[in-house]
């Protein structure tokens, strides 16, 4: 019998692609960057409360403790200066396909630097989300780097491991997928937590291969944003040549 971790690793025919020829799978599962990962089962899925989501947003059971402790730290926390909320949570493969293919003018190599192809992001496993900082800092979307700049950002950086979240891509990842500071994933804080050991295989390959890591303190300059750029703190970054900026 399958395990649970392996059955949602199995994915459907086709489930990588919007149109034309399918972008190929590299030796260890990966597509333009991303792990696989399959859909969560729906009867594990539980809304999260809307006073602390921007929208409607479900995950897994077995991280809602966790996150609504997290929310109710934010919450009280006069450094956060506004407020934490889940944006994006879990994300059916179906949902995945119309995020990845909403810009089919651009080539899948682009689109995959910030949205993982379906059947290959962690939204689907229900066990990660996107947060979003209120109140924005000039302007700054959602999910672009210089929502680092917020305070309620730096108070997520400092905290959220305490509750069993870290970040799944951070500054110059050897995974070579773009910093996304607002994108956090479920493990728990230990292996015992309920739900923790599924997260955990669930995302063995990429804690092993790729660990997660805030890894942001000396970040300086944030480019390739609509918002005006953003400076963080001083030294300058010392960035690795060719692994932050845009994978080709
Ligand atoms: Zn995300």
């Amino acid at each position: 019998m399958l395990s649970v971790s392996a059955m949602l690793i199995a994915l459907p025919a086709g489930a990588q692609v919007c149109a034309g020829t399918p972008p190929p799978i590299e030796a260890d599962g990966r597509v333009l960057g991303h792990l696989p990962y399959g859909d969560a089962p729906p009867d594990e899925l539980v809304a999260v409360p809307a006073d602390v989501a921007v929208r409607g947003c479900v995950l897994r059971r077995d991280v809602l403790p966790d996150l609504q402790r997290l929310f109710a730290a934010a919450a009280v926390s006069p450094e956060v200066g506004g407020r934490v909320l889940a944006l994006s949570c879990h994300r059916s493969l179906t949902r995945q396909g119309g995020v990845f293919c909403r810009e089919p003018a651009t080539d899948a190599d682009t689109r995959a630097v910030s949205v993982a192809p379906p059947g290959h992001s962690e939204h689907a496993t229900g066990f990660a989300l996107d947060f979003a900082f209120r109140p924005r800092v000039n302007g700054c979307p959602d999910t672009e780097a210089c929502v680092a700049a917020t305070p309620a950002f730096r108070w997520l950086r400092a905290n959220a491991p305490r509750y069993g979240f870290e970040m799944s891509f951070p500054v110059s990842n050897v995974q070579r997928v773009k910093w996304e500071p607002w994108h956090w994933r479920w493990v728990g804080t230990s292996a015992g937590v309920p739900g923790a050991a599924r997260a955990r295989r669930l995302f063995a390959t990429a804690r092993r291969r790729f660990p997660a890591s805030p890894g942001v303190d000396n970040a300086v300059v944030i480019a390739d944003v609509p918002a005006p750029p953003v400076y963080l703190s001083l030294p300058a970054f010392a960035e690795p040549k060719g692994k932050r900026r845009r994978r080709r």
